[in-house]
């Protein structure tokens, strides 16, 4: 399985083959461009289109035993493709950009607020992380500072590295909060800014290209989940009055 959504966020529709049905139903395939639910940004919906022009809708999108199983979830009582049926994948792209808007937000907010991140979870509509943190910090001035960022149109790029390469430049990380992960070999740094001038760290998720992609996105609550803990939500829009 090619993972194509990895070197290519903006592809939101692919042609390939069925490598195999598994007994709960779910879809492997050659190749895809359908983001498996991962590191806080949910998997793709969409649908499957076949020859004679049928459609098999796709409820979500799930990682099997490693990683680099991409299994695509079909709605209940859709057509059961066969396995060397060639078909076109399409994702909802609407949902899709949006959560590459609101995952590179989460980016953008962790250079804003350089905590260790405790957690992170992506949505359509908002975005939510937790970071290790005491301070009290102004949502007004956190969100003038993201939008300084978004307004500044950064690019956004992929830069892949091996394991000993980062091993033995460390600083290619700018955020030592995120552990890459380790044992695939190759690791996927998303970089923000020229020469990662504002940015990179080890993310398999989907991004947007340029930060001015984002839009317009506030700050909509900091609420302490305990001492030591401050949970952020980023919603899209200007920061109400
Ligand atoms: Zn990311």
């Amino acid at each position: 399985m090619t993972a194509l959504f990895l070197e290519d966020a903006y592809l939101s529709t692919v042609e390939s083959l069925v490598t195999g049905i598994r007994e709960d139903g779910g879809i492997l395939l050659e190749q895809t461009c359908f983001y498996a639910t991962s590191g806080g940004q949910p998997g793709d919906t969409g649908f499957l289109e076949r020859e004679n022009g049928d459609k098999i809708q796709i409820a979500g999108t799930v990682t099997g035993d490693t990683k680099a199983e991409i299994i695509l979830v079909p709605a209940p009582g859709q057509s059961v493709p066969a396995v060397g049926e060639k078909l076109v994948q399409h994702i909802d792209w609407d949902r899709r950009y949006n959560l590459m808007r609101m995952h590179t937000a989460c980016h953008l907010l962790s250079v804003v607020c350089p905590y260790p991140i405790t957690g992170a979870a992506v949505s359509e509509t908002d975005s939510r992380i937790d970071f290790d943190m005491t301070d009290t910090i102004d949502k007004a001035e956190v969100t003038a500072k993201l939008m300084e960022l978004v307004k500044a149109n950064h690019p956004i790029f992929n830069q892949w590295i091996s394991e000993e390469e980062l091993r033995a430049n460390p600083d290619l990380v700018k955020s030592k909060n995120v552990r890459p992960p380790s044992g695939q070999g190759r690791i996927r740094l998303v970089c923000i800014g020229e020469g990662s001038s504002i940015d990179s760290q080890p993310c398999g998720g989907t991004h947007v290209g340029e930060t001015a992609e984002v839009g317009e996105i506030h700050i909509g609550k900091i609420e302490k989940k305990g001492k030591e803990n401050r949970r952020f939500r980023i919603r899209f829009g200007p920061l109400p009055a």
